[in-house]
């Protein structure tokens, strides 16, 4: 990739993902379920870092990063390597983390993402194993704490950190990178997104071609969107008054949304990385052919067999793929009804809805988004009122027939609506004789007269054209 353009802004990300489905932690026995634990009431000597204690790898956690980098268009390494990452931290009991260094289990991968113009490619330098370290718990706010407590049930946690190449050129980019890659890892059920800590980001950041910067300490998608446009209108601004950036770290603070400087960049050999002499090499390219076979249909191909299968337009088909969940979903509702039908009921209406109250797709049932669309395709209810009868179920629950009983949703007989429209002329002569001169908007005042009559349950398109039907006479 070639960046001419000296205004270029080029983002590189560092994503931290906690295998957390597994059963126990990297390198010891200990649970990985203790987010509803009292502190230190999962831990070991190995996790301790004791001295004389001897990790042993979790043969599960190579079997997920190997099926990361798959899924991330990585070449596997054929045999793969830890090292001891040196540096002091209280959170780090032994004084070292177990991580991957020259041999990281994959790299050389992509993922294409929805970019500014049309579709980007970001490459994946690597994606390596290490362990997450303990936890430290300020009391208080951060800078005027009084004392600092930790907490070691993080401590050797499996982490796989997947790091891109500066490929990405603005925050919204960097932002649909993560929903990509977080899609991915949904689709491959290696983690639970939603427990606290489960994705953690880094960022790289340059502008016009100058030194990088990292920012540390993101832990929301949302937040490296905020942190990064922050960050780069820092750096533009302080170079456009004659300064230069200089290579450092920064940390962001969420609460008010800027990045303040934490230290100067360390160099790599400040670590002091020497092989992990307590873990042989670990050959992996072996176990490959079989972790391919467990590797699910991932997002772009979903969204392409949809296309194809269901004959839906490819924005239908790249929101209902999104996730996991509601691509399933959607398979469920077409083998009862319309593909297309409801490709623009989930997508569009239901997907709407539920992102306007911040809610996930858990929260409806199939079969009631089934009863709506049924209802709407036998025009026995209007488009508006499966709309309602949705909001109702999200809001006060209910099953939809209820919902209809008790709103009085069911359409109006045709008579009747035939009916109201007769009597919205008779009653309002000026208005007709507006619209017959040409005045295109007595109309609308004409169809509300029809909605009045028939309490809103008549369908106000099909009340438009009897009108113009009728006034044609
Ligand atoms: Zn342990």
């Amino acid at each position: 990739m070639v960046y001419d353009n000296p205004d270029d802004v080029k983002i590189g990300l560092e994503v931290h993902v906690q295998l957390n489905k597994l059963k126990t932690k990297l390198f010891c026995g200990c649970s990985t379920d203790y987010h509803n634990s009292d502190p230190n009431s999962h831990v070991c000597p190995v996790c301790l870092g004791l001295p004389g204690s001897l990790p042993v790898i979790n043969e599960r956690a190579v079997e997920f990063a190997i099926k990361i980098g798959l899924a991330l268009n990585c070449s596997i390494v054929e045999q793969t390597q830890f090292h001891r990452k040196n540096y002091y931290y209280p959170d780090l009991p032994k004084g070292f983390q177990t991580t991957q260094y020259d041999y990281p289990i994959a790299g050389n991968g992509k993922i294409v993402i929805e970019g500014e113009d049309g579709e980007r490619v970001i490459r994946i330098t690597r994606a390596h194993m290490e362990e997450d370290p303990g936890r430290l718990q300020h009391i208080g706010n951060i800078e005027r704490s009084k004392g600092t407590l930790i907490n070691y049930n993080r401590s050797g946690m499996a982490l796989i950190e997947i790091v891109s190449e500066p490929d990405m050129r603005s925050p919204k980019e960097a932002r649909r990178y993560l929903d990509k890659l977080r899609s991915i890892l949904d689709y491959l059920d290696v983690f639970n997104g939603d427990l606290e800590g489960a994705m953690r980001v880094d960022a790289n950041v340059s502008v016009f071609n100058g030194q990088r910067v990292e920012v540390k300490n993101i832990s929301s998608f949302k937040g490296a969107e905020r942190a990064l446009l922050y960050e780069i209108m820092r750096q533009k601004n302080h170079i456009r008054r004659g300064g230069t950036i200089t290579m450092e770290t920064r940390h962001f603070d969420e609460a008010r949304g800027v990045t303040l400087s934490m230290r100067t960049k360390e160099e790599e050999h400040d670590y002091r990385y020497f092989p992990e002499p307590d873990l042989v090499p670990l050959r992996v390219a072996d176990r490959v052919p079989e972790v391919i076979k467990t590797l699910p249909e991932l997002p772009d191909a979903k969204k392409e067999r949809f296309m194809k299968e269901y004959n839906i337009a490819d924005m239908h088909a790249r929101a209902l793929t999104i996730e996991i969940k509601v691509a399933n979903f959607y398979e469920e509702v077409v083998s009862k009804v319309d593909p297309k039908v409801a490709a623009v009921w989930v997508a569009d209406i239901l997907k709407g809805e539920l992102n306007y109250r911040d809610l996930t797709i858990d929260a409806f049932r199939v079969e009631d988004i089934v009863d709506v669309m049924e209802l709407v395709i036998a025009n026995s209810i209007t488009e508006q009122s499966g709309v309602e009868i949705i909001r109702t179920v999200l809001d006060h629950g209910g099953k939809p027939q209820d919902i209809i009983n008790k709103k009085g949703l069911l359409k109006v007989e045709d008579n009747i609506v035939a009916k109201a429209v007769e009597e919205a002329i008779a009653q309002n002569p000026e208005a007709v004789a507006d619209y017959r001169a040409g005045k295109e908007k007595s109309l609308n005042f004409i169809v509300g007269k029809v909605m009045q009559k028939t309490k809103g349950r008549a369908d106000a398109r099909e009340a438009r054209e009897r009108l113009i039907e009728k006034l044609k006479e």
